[in-house]
């Protein structure tokens, strides 16, 4: 059952949050055409010991690095390789640290070069659905209605979300309990409360929402092949909403 986080908890998530977001801007100022997948892990990794932190996804059930590296059509978990960026390539980019102990975990979608309108409202949607999600992010709401708010925005445009893939609570752990669909009913699961700590996120498929998983047993594609996206946040429940903690300045920005 997932509990509230204490004030000292917070701060360090804060930081480890804070963390995580310096890494993706060094992701934002690096990528373009000509870059490789390994050259962004590599710069996320630095990022996140420069800050004394340590790459929350590294070895984790064994998984070999600091990033995942899903693009186009892989949806997560994509390994960061010699695979070189190309024009109108999308890249979804998912970072975990684990400061004293406290994780923050955000993913972003990127484009590369001059990105198909297709690939642009795929991206938009997506990261809209996030912050459409979040408004339910309260005190005194129910987990689901975050899910239900996710799923009409994303549904609403056509859009499918892949069934086997949610958000989760987050803390000591990178994973924790409970785990947060990203579509279904309202009005089901954990009460909200302040101090909660959660990683909403979001991911889309332009097709079908059936995935496949490849002989590497990490890298998840959508089967048909669509473009996918792929937004997250960390955030705390606060008195009268959320804050995110996976951001530089604390904002609700991205
Ligand atoms: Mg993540
Ligand atoms: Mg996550």
């Amino acid at each position: 059952m997932i509990s509230s986080k204490s004030p000292r908890e917070i701060e360090l998530m804060r930081r480890a949050g804070e963390i995580v977001a310096l890494a993706h801007q060094a992701v934002k100022e690096m990528i373009q055409i000509g870059v490789t997948t390994k050259m962004i892990d590599q710069a996320v990794e630095k990022t996140i010991l420069a800050n004394d932190a340590t790459p929350s996804f590294k070895g984790y059930n064994g998984f070999p690095a600091a990033t995942c590296c899903s693009v186009n059509d892989t949806l997560v978990h994509g390994f960061p390789s010699t695979y070189v960026l190309k024009d109108g390539d999308i890249i979804s980019v998912d970072i975990g640290a684990c400061y004293k102990g406290y994780h923050g975990d955000s993913a972003w979608t990127y484009a590369v070069g001059t990105i198909s309108n297709e690939a642009q409202h795929l991206m938009d949607v997506t990261r809209n659905s996030l912050f459409e999600g979040l408004k339910f992010a309260k005190p005194g709401n129910h987990l689901t209605d975050i899910s239900h708010a996710i799923g009409e925005y994303v549904y609403s445009f056509g859009y499918s979300i892949p069934y086997d893939y949610s958000g989760h609570g987050i803390g000591s752990h990178l994973h924790e309990d409970p785990a947060i669909p990203n579509f279904g009913p309202a009005g089901h699961g954990i009460v909200l409360k302040e101090g909660m700590t959660l990683a909403i996120e979001p991911m889309v498929h332009r097709g079908k929402p059936y995935t496949k998983v490849l002989n590497d047993e990490w890298t998840v594609k959508t089967k048909d092949g669509s473009l996918a996206a792929h937004y997250e946040h960390t955030i705390v429940i606060t008195k009268d909403g959320y804050e995110i903690l996976t951001t530089l300045h604390g904002g609700k920005n991205g």
